[in-house]
């Protein structure tokens, strides 16, 4: 079964209990671009609480905001009921959703118009804001009038970018205006908010598009880690391949300190953190030290770096097979162990231990020893009757 039959199965399930049911939001927006789309959500009049009991498999997360999530065959489909954003009080998130009656009401406070139509069960398109047209035209509008919508939710005009980022689509002239006279408002966004759009705007197919006009209407001013670096990036045919990518370009063109601040994962924060030392102490030479060390993508991305920024060759194939080539790529990689070290020399504490596995990897990564149980047993011992 393919994602649209299981939503249709959704559909037709609603209407047999005579709710209304439709497909609203991106899928919709895809299907007329004639673009695959990963997940479908659903609106209908029907209330949370009873959709949860209407299918067998759900998954109640969001009953707060109306939202159940139905499974069918192992895809999840979010079920919302039809509802307004109440009112923004404190300029972050609805403070509270008001559940209505009808799809236009619900169309109504979505961003934007190629956002805000809804398809039957037929595969007829509704239309209550022009969004048809606009798709057609390629181009991103608010749905009514953007000073009020940016006002409502700052983060939308964020997510102006990151439309343009994935569909290359131009923005309507009026909201792009919104935009410059709204983009304070960024202040009152959560920074999970923010990254959850930035990940996806790096990842679109126009990325430069989407990054050239933050530059040109001076968004990035709004958001305290994008402040730097804007100017290097429109003017470089770089493109970063990830989220954690874009942050290290970020961090070394004079953003670390508000990267360090976001709520990233400690393994993001520690990539950045890595790549970003290495940068700045001007590491260009990657030898099987700082490759065991540092890993395979930390030592690409720093090369990528200084490739576009200092304009230093590129060293990326070379970089890839020495890493393939390395003598150990781990310390559980040795032939002779932790372990044996401690059997062998019961008498010694653990810092000795520790200190002896680090210089035995040294002296592989250098080329010195090999990596054979015997060689490294006769290269403690010998150690251990100089001392
Ligand atoms: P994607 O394909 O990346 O999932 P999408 O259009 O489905 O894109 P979502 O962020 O998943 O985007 O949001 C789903 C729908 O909810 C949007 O199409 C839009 O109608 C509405 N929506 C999402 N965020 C907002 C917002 N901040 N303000 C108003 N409507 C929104
Ligand atoms: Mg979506």
């Amino acid at each position: 079964m393919n994602l649209l039959e299981g939503a249709k199965i959704i559909l037709k399930t609603l209407h047999e209990q005579g709710y209304e049911a439709y497909i609203v939001g991106g899928y919709v927006r895809d299907y007329l671009l004639g673009v695959k789309s990963t997940d479908i959500d659903i609106a209908t009049n029907a209330h949370p609480e009873v959709v949860a009991t209407m299918f067998p498999k759900t998954i109640l997360t969001g009953m707060k905001h109306g939202t159940v999530t139905v499974v069918i065959d192992k895809k999840q489909y979010e079920v919302t009921t039809f509802r307004t954003d109440g009112n923004y009080l404190d300029r972050r998130r609805p403070d509270q959703v008001t559940f209505v009656g009808d799809l236009q009401t619900d169309i109504k406070r979505r961003d934007f118009t190629i956002n805000a139509l809804a398809l039957t069960i037929d595969e007829q398109v509704i239309d209550f804001v022009g969004g048809i047209e606009d798709i057609k035209k390629r181009i991103i509008r608010t749905v009514g009038n953007p000073y009020e919508r940016f006002s409502e939710d700052a983060l939308r005009m964020l997510r102006v970018f990151r439309f343009v980022s994935q569909l290359g689509f131009t923005v309507d002239e009026e909201t792009l205006e919104a935009i410059k006279v709204n983009r304070e408002l960024m202040n009152f966004i959560s920074k999970e908010r923010i990254i959850m759009e930035i990940a996806k705007l790096v990842l679109g197919k126009y990325f430069h598009d989407a990054i050239k006009l933050i530059f040109k209407t001076e968004f990035y001013k709004a958001v305290d880690f994008l402040n730097h670096g804007l100017d290097l990036l429109v003017n470089l045919n770089y493109t970063p391949t990830d989220f954690s990518e874009f942050l290290t370009f970020l961090a070394v063109t004079g953003n670390y300190e508000a990267i360090m601040n976001l709520p990233l994962a400690n393994v993001i924060k520690k990539t950045v953190t890595d790549v970003y030392e290495m940068y700045s102490l001007e590491i260009n030479e990657f030898t099987n030290p700082i490759l065991f060390r540092q890993g395979l993508y930390v030592c690409l991305l720093t090369n990528k770096l200084n490739h576009y920024l200092r304009k230093l060759p590129d060293k990326q194939e070379e970089i890839k097979n020495q890493y393939e080539n390395l003598p150990i790529k781990r310390v559980c990689d040795l032939a002779y162990k932790g372990s044996d070290l401690i059997i062998r020399y019961p008498e010694r504490k653990g810092p000795w231990i520790g200190d002896m596995i680090d210089e035995i990897c040294l002296k592989i990564l250098l080329g010195e020893l090999k990596n054979d149980y015997h060689e490294i047993e006769k290269y403690v011992e010998e150690k251990v009757k100089s001392e």
